[in-house]
């Protein structure tokens, strides 16, 4: 299977501390893959290395065989690597359509933020925007469209999670990095999501996506990185991660192991 990604030896020290040690993995194409592990253990640095946000200590990031690795975030966005953030980051006064539509705007060369300034040439491209901002809400999430026109910051915090992620897809990403979009979702919320990143990926979009809820992770995955301390302690199907005897003790516990037999 083709490799979107390969992440070789990566690793990243702050000072005296290894936030992440040596971590080598591959992303097939069109595939879901988890990151789990304690808190701390480096899953959002790794993201962060991936998206541009952290320059590596050591080792490489291969995007489609081309090195990434210290590159700026939005020549990564723009080369086709959407991510979200942890703390939800939305223009909270802008409309759920807006909001997309300004993640649009990298891909288009700033045109709504333009029209927002009143820039009169624009305008006209605003309503092309509008449209496909639209077109996105609807493939992504029936939920958001119903609420195109609704104040971000209105918004339950799962569909600001959720929006997040549409605004992501704005930019048309080949890789979409996920870090922890089930955080603070209930049981049904987490079931829609699952529906919703399914999807995503049935439409070939390649998924990582950084997770404690384990329900999220078990529903879509195709395979699961653990890591432990900064390094990768495990690579494999999470049906197989969640039994391994490491795992269990480093991030898991027994429910998991148990819930098997
Ligand atoms: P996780 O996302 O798995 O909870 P992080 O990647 O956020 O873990 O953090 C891994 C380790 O790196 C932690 O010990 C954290 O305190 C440290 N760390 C992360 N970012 C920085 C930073 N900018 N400066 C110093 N230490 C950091
Ligand atoms: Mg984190």
């Amino acid at each position: 299977m083709t490799s979107i990604l390969s992440v070789r030896n990566l690793a990243k020290h702050f000072d005296g501390l290894v936030a992440v040690d040596d971590v080598s993995f591959d992303v097939p194409a069109g595939s879901i893959v988890g990151i789990i592990g304690p808190n701390g253990s480096g899953k959002t640095t790794l993201i962060n290395m991936i998206t541009g946000v952290y320059v590596p200590s050591a080792g490489d990031i291969l995007f489609d065989g081309q090195s990434v690795a210290g590159r700026k975030s939005f020549e990564i966005a723009r080369i086709g690597i959407a991510r979200t953030f942890q703390n939800i980051r939305l223009f909270d006064e802008l409309s759920v359509l807006e909001n997309v539509m300004v993640g649009a705007d990298a891909a288009r060369g700033g045109a709504y933020f333009s029209a927002l300034l009143g820039l009169g040439a624009e305008l006209r491209r605003e309503a092309d925007a509008a449209r496909d901002a639209m077109a996105l809400l609807a493939a992504f999430s029936d939920d958001l469209v119903r609420r195109a026109d609704v104040q971000a910051g209105t918004l339950p915090y799962a569909d600001k999670r959720r929006l997040e992620i549409a605004r992501a897809l704005a930019l048309r990403p080949r890789l979409l990095l996920l870090d922890e979009p089930a955080a603070g979702m209930s049981p049904d919320e987490i079931r829609t999501l699952v529906r919703e990143i399914k999807g995503l990926a049935v439409g070939g979009l390649t998924v990582i996506l950084v997770e404690h809820k384990m329900r999220l992770i078990e529903g879509v995955t195709d395979s699961v990185i653990v890591l432990d301390h900064g390094k990768k302690i495990a690579d494999a199907p999470f049906d197989q991660v969640r039994r391994q005897k490491n795992v269990i003790e480093a991030y898991l516990g027994r429910s998991y192991a148990d819930a098997q037999s």
